[in-house]
């Protein structure tokens, strides 16, 4: 009971997007009462979300679940740097209103709709026992870098030309566009289903990042030199835009029994955006963490954390020839290491052996840049290296 004679809940989660959801669902099924609290609780998600076909886990699996939250597969995704490599691992599209079905908000999760402050958010310790801070890395304490990108979908004839016969083109960095001021950015090109592709322009790390209007123009001026007809291009059957912070946001000094889980919590990966999986496969421990008393797993060592931070320092900094040669290291990697870097819970031995390989098999001349870009005071312009005033 608190002070006004209610009864405590086990746990109060604040944030109902992929975190939250999936921590008040399967916290939920595993017999907590649970409070979860977001502005709009029912909002669908409309992100296009990718991840590793062995990321999705066993909970989710169809067998386990009863949905499946496949949309799509993709075997051997393109990169391009210009090097071509294929990266052996098979890739997946989520279907974003199944996964929402597989995590009901069922028995036991008491669900409010309201948008907390940081106050409202620490007052919840009067009505549960713990409480999760899921509310994501966005918002405006958080003006930190951000992976930016513009897609269009558009039918599968339209995109044949942009795929250039590859199943999918997980990083595409060739420079077949007319501006030359944006800074390196890649196009990511992904079957979402039957009939319909997404043909994305992407800056994985800016400083400013490029605004929407930058990416949309790139991304017309690379398809049409490409061949997709104009009137894909001018008439896309949808138009996605990302906006995606590469670092948690400060929110204070850590409050007893309130911790953060999802973005909120770090478990994005700085150099990658990526956390959906991360997440995902985060959720067993803590909801065994959450109903045993003990404090919810850390995304990943502290050591790890800092070579994501390295790696996105390198990105933010280096010229676009550095970054291309950068990937085309990544390309040679085997798909063990791939996987060392890309996945954001490797241990920091599996993220700094990965980080070697890269930076050990790059010509001399973009070693030594990367070094330069890492030690550099300040984040590339869009113009090129060490332009921006910007820390
Ligand atoms: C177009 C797009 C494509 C993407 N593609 C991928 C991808 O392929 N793979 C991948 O891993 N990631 C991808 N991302 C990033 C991914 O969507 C996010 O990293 C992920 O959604 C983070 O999940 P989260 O639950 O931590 O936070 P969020 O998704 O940001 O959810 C936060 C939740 O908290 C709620 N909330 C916010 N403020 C408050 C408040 N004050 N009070 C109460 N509730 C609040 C919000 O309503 C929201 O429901 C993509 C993002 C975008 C925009």
């Amino acid at each position: 009971m608190n002070a006004t004679g209610a009864a405590m809940v086990d746990v109060a989660i604040v944030g109902l997007g992929p975190a939250g959801r999936a921590l008040a669902s399967r916290c939920g099924t595993a017999g907590l009462r649970v409070l979860a609290v977001d502005p709009d609780p029912d909002a669908r998600w409309h992100q296009t979300l990718g991840v590793w076909a062995d990321q999705v886990p066993p909970w989710l699996q169809p067998h386990s679940c009863g949905v499946d939250v496949v949309a799509h597969r993709v075997h051997g995704p393109a990169l391009y740097s210009p090097e071509r490599a294929e990266i052996r691992r098979e890739y997946v599209i989520l279907d974003t209103d199944r996964v929402q079905a597989a995590l009901p908000l069922g028995d036991g999760v008491t669900v409010e709709a309201a948008l907390l402050d940081d106050a409202e958010v620490r007052a919840l310790r009067a009505r549960a026992h713990r409480v999760v801070d899921c509310r994501g890395a966005g918002g405006p304490g958080n003006d930190g870098p951000l992976q930016t990108a513009y897609g269009i979908v558009v039918d599968t004839a339209a995109a044949l030309p942009a795929l250039g016969g590859e199943s999918a083109l997980f990083m595409d960095w060739r420079q077949d566009y007319d501006d030359d001021e944006l800074g390196p950015g890649f196009l990511y090109a992904v079957p979402l289903g039957p009939g319909r592709v997404l043909l994305e322009e992407t800056c994985l790390a800016g400083m400013p990042a490029p605004t929407p209007g930058d990416l949309s123009a790139r991304l017309r001026s690379r398809l049409r030199r490409r061949g997709v007809p104009d009137s894909a291009i001018d008439r896309p059957l949808a138009v996605e835009q990302v906006r995606i912070p590469l670092l948690p946001p400060f929110r204070g000094p850590v409050e007893p029994r309130v911790e953060a889980f999802g973005t909120a919590g770090g478990y994005g990966h700085a150099a990658t955006g990526y956390s959906v999986a991360g997440t995902l496969g985060a959720v067993p421990a803590a909801v065994v963490a959450l109903g045993s008393g003990r404090p919810l797993p850390r995304p990943r060592s502290p050591l790890a954390t800092s070579l994501h931070g390295v790696g996105l320092r390198a990105l933010l900094r280096a010229d676009p020839a550095t970054t291309r040669e950068l990937f085309t290291a990544f390309g040679r990697m085997g798909v063990d290491q791939q996987r060392w870097f890309l996945d954001s819970a490797s241990p920091s031995y599996q993220v700094g052996a990965a980080m070697w390989a890269m930076w050990a098999s790059m010509p001399a001349q973009q070693k030594a840049g990367m070094v330069a870009a890492v030690l550099r005071k300040n984040a590339r312009d869009h113009a090129g290296p060490g332009g921006s005033a910007r820390p």
